[in-house]
């Protein structure tokens, strides 16, 4: 087949399709190779802790991805998942990733459940569908959560929403990640088989700030609520901030305040939560 260098070359012309960001440079361009080399052998997960209001607990935990380079060290994901979603080897960086979970979720209570972030190139993959559902033997699929941003919801695609149908119809569950940065019309959360909305770190750093932010907040959780949807909040951190989350009804948060993302090797559940 042909070399990533090859591939990226060619791509230079269709690059603009998902982002005109990717651009075949240097460093793209070695970490296209790398992973061609590598494949997923580098990467690890780290995991972020999500608090339920409700009952002051965590149940949740976020899967997210950084590549243990040797000589870039820990990479966050902004450096390299726009790029591999544009060559494919997303497929196979999601497959791990699911693999990682599942592994994981089998040390810990059969109450913890993992979020973990999928793309629209998952969902309209042939053999994805048929993949989940061989990896979720042995597990149950509800502990398991697949983030979607709106863009990525937002194909025109039958076949993704197909895709997210049927492996809800599994048990798996569904969350719109970003919410509120992308597609403007809503009416896709009452057609597609989706549980969960993440309001976006954006809205919830302005908060207690600005009141555009606190009617944008507010009015997706009476949303969701009426759509009988989970609220997650993302990227919350400080205490003012929760406790305005908390009065207004959202379900969950997730955010600095409470942890940072970490190895699965650090993840005490019982210390994360907060009685300050
Ligand atoms: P996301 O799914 O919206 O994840 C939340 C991001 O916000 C994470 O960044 C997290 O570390 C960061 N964050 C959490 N709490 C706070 C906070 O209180 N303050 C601030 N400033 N940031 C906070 P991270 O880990 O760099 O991931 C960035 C994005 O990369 C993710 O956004 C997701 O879209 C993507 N990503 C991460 N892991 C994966 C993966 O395994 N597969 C795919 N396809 N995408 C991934
Ligand atoms: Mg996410
Ligand atoms: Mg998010
Ligand atoms: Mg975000």
């Amino acid at each position: 087949g042909m070399t990533a260098l090859a591939y990226a070359r060619k791509k230079k012309t269709t690059v603009a399709y998902y982002s005109s960001e990717i651009e075949p440079n240097s460093l793209n361009l070695r970490l296209l190779n790398d992973f061609q080399r590598v494949h997923c052998s580098q990467f690890v997960l780290h995991y972020q802790p999500q608090l339920d209001l409700h009952d002051n607990e965590i149940t949740h935990i976020e899967a997210l991805i950084r590549w243990q380079h040797p000589d870039f060290g820990l990479l966050p994901p902004v450096k390299f998942i726009a790029l591999f979603e544009e060559t494919g080897a997303i497929n196979v960086i999601t497959r791990w990733v699911i693999r990682e979970c599942i592994a994981m979720l089998k040390h810990h209570h059969e109450s913890l459940k993992v979020s973990l972030n999928i793309t629209t190139r998952d969902l309209v993959d042939d053999d994805f569908v048929p993949l989940v559902k061989e990896l979720i033997q042995g597990i149950n699929p509800e502990r398991l959560v697949f983030e979607v941003t709106e863009t990525g919801i937002f194909t025109d695609s039958q076949q993704a929403q197909r895709s997210m149908k049927e492996l809800h119809q599994l048990g798996i569950q569904f969350a719109v990640d970003d919410f509120g940065t992308g597609y403007s019309s809503l009416s896709y959360l009452n057609e597609l088989a989706i549980q969960e909305i993440k309001i976006d770190r954006s809205f919830v750093a302005e908060l207690t700030q600005q009141s555009r932010a606190l009617a944008i907040v507010q009015s997706t959780i009476a949303l969701a609520k009426e759509l009988g949807l989970d609220v997650v909040a993302e990227g919350v951190e400080d205490r003012e901030t929760l406790e305005l989350l908390r009065k207004l009804g959202t379900d969950r948060i997730q955010g600095y305040y409470l942890a940072k993302p970490m190895p699965e090797t650090e993840l005490d559940l019982k210390k994360i939560v907060r009685s300050d």
